[in-house]
């Protein structure tokens, strides 16, 4: 055996950073394996959510995101595409100190994870560190095979972590079925200079079509529209000018904007896909993030679900070592504790999609009407925002919810304040 580590993280993505950090932090030191050469480069945007605030708050990273790279936002509009405002969503309405959504660009979030893991565990890290198979003991993991720039590396581990995203090479290693669907619609994303104030976000929804502009730090503005899966090649050749216009019609506001963007380079093509795998959990070996339950984008909280797995992973791997016990029995508990809340994110995801892209008549009429209803009934609406911010792990809706919220039932409740913000259990109420 080349090397030994107590956990082998393979990924240092949005989950694998995040658990290397924790476990460090928690006096456990994991190896971090990376395949790529370095931290992530290029356009992206991301909403960070309440939930994902939090465990950056936690980790001592929240209040050190680079100003230039992080946009707190409070209002977000829905708006139909040609028509009138849908609905307007408020974080304030949230429990501080998270009642914001944060913009952010340039990776800012990941590059503070991934500086952070460098310096307080040094040598921890490996980029260029490509998993190539797993190392069993009957039918137990007890390690890794990596290619580590160039040179084969076997390492030995207590515990292998697959933080691989949605393709997972160690869940197909360790022979954990996963169903993988892949979304006809994928998503263009541009970081633009924006010389109009933008302070709210705007969502605009047509048939087929999605515009969604989030104002980013420094005067810009982060651009996420939906294009069908497989065209980009299709969109660029139609050229910039084509898609300028288009925005331009969409929200005449921010014309001057829209002709900031000149050359493809300045967007990048975003696939969206979901992942659900079987089991997250086998004998010395457990699966994260995108690897076990990728989701599609409309719930904005990807990124946010695989932070939360290594929060709720870190909180089990210290009682395995206590144990000397790393069986699937034993790491379960972490996949128990996780699996109710990605599974609702999920069908809510899945829910959005069919509502939100479709080209269908009816259902846009039904959607916008949903939208419609929901701006006016403030205990539904919380439930919405709650489940985005990542505060709820029970879908937000019941059956008379639904039917409340198409509009076909009255709601006696409809003006009810969410319980935090009543003055008598300010803070305590539950969601
Ligand atoms: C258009 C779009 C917008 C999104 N916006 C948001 C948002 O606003 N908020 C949000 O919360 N989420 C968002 N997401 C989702 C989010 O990006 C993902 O859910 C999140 O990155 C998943 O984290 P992960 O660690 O599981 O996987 P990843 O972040 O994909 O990390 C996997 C890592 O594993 C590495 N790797 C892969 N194979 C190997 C190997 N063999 N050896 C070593 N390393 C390997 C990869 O290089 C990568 O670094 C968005 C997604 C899309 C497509």
């Amino acid at each position: 055996m080349d090397t030994h580590a107590d956990i082998v993280v393979v990924g240092a993505g949005g989950g694998g950073a995040v658990l290397g950090l924790l476990l460090t932090q928690r006096g456990i030191r994991p190896l971090v394996l990376e395949r790529a050469v370095g931290p992530p480069q290029g356009i992206r945007g991301e909403i960070v959510q309440p939930n994902g605030q939090k465990i950056l708050d936690d980790v001592g990273l929240l209040h050190q995101l680079p100003k230039e790279a992080v946009r707190p936002v409070r209002h977000f509009h829905f708006r139909q595409i040609g028509g009138k405002r849908l609905c307007s969503i408020d974080y304030d309405e949230l429990p501080p100190p998270y009642n914001r959504a944060l913009v952010t660009v340039s990776h800012a979030v990941h590059h503070a994870v991934l500086e952070a893991l460098e310096k307080q565990n040094p040598g921890g890290l490996w980029y260029g560190a490509s998993f190539t198979n797993v190392l069993k003991q009957g039918d137990t993991v007890v390690g890794v095979e990596a290619d580590v720039q160039g040179k084969p590396v076997r390492i030995s581990a207590n515990v292998v972590v697959g933080a691989d995203g949605p393709f997972s090479k160690v869940r197909e290693a360790i022979g954990i079925p996963a169903r993988l669907h892949r979304y006809p619609e994928s998503y263009l994303v541009a970081v633009l200079e924006c010389p109009e104030k933008l302070e709210e976000a705007q969502y605009f929804l047509g048939k087929k079509e999605i515009f969604g502009i989030f104002p980013a730090a420094k005067e810009n503005v982060y651009l996420v529209y939906m294009v069908k899966s497989g065209s980009v090649q299709e969109v660029h050749a139609a050229g910039v000018e084509i898609l300028q216009r288009r925005w331009s019609a969409i929200c005449p506001e921010l014309e001057g904007t829209f002709k900031g963007l000149t050359n493809w380079e300045q967007t990048a093509y975003l696939p969206t896909g979901r992942a659900r795998a079987q089991t997250w959990v086998t004998d010395g070996a457990v699966i994260l993030g995108d690897a076990a339950h990728g989701m599609n984008p409309h719930v904005s909280q990807g990124r946010m679900q695989a932070m939360v797995d290594a929060v709720a992973l870190a909180e089990v791997l210290p009682s395995c070592f206590a144990e000397d016990d790393f069986s699937a029995a034993t790491l379960k508990r972490y996949e128990q504790r996780r699996r109710p809340m990605v599974e609702m994110l999920q069908r809510l995801a899945d829910e959005e999609v069919f509502f939100w892209n479709t080209g269908n008549p009816i259902l846009t009429v039904l959607r916008n009407r949903v939208f419609s209803t929901l701006d006016r009934n403030r205990r539904l609406k919380y439930r919405v925002l709650t489940a985005t911010a990542g505060l709820r792990d029970t879908p937000p809706f019941g059956i008379m919810d639904r039917l409340q919220a198409a509009g076909f039932w009255p709601d006696p409740r409809a003006d009810q304040r969410p319980p935090h913000v009543r003055a008598q259990d300010h803070g305590s109420g539950s969601l």
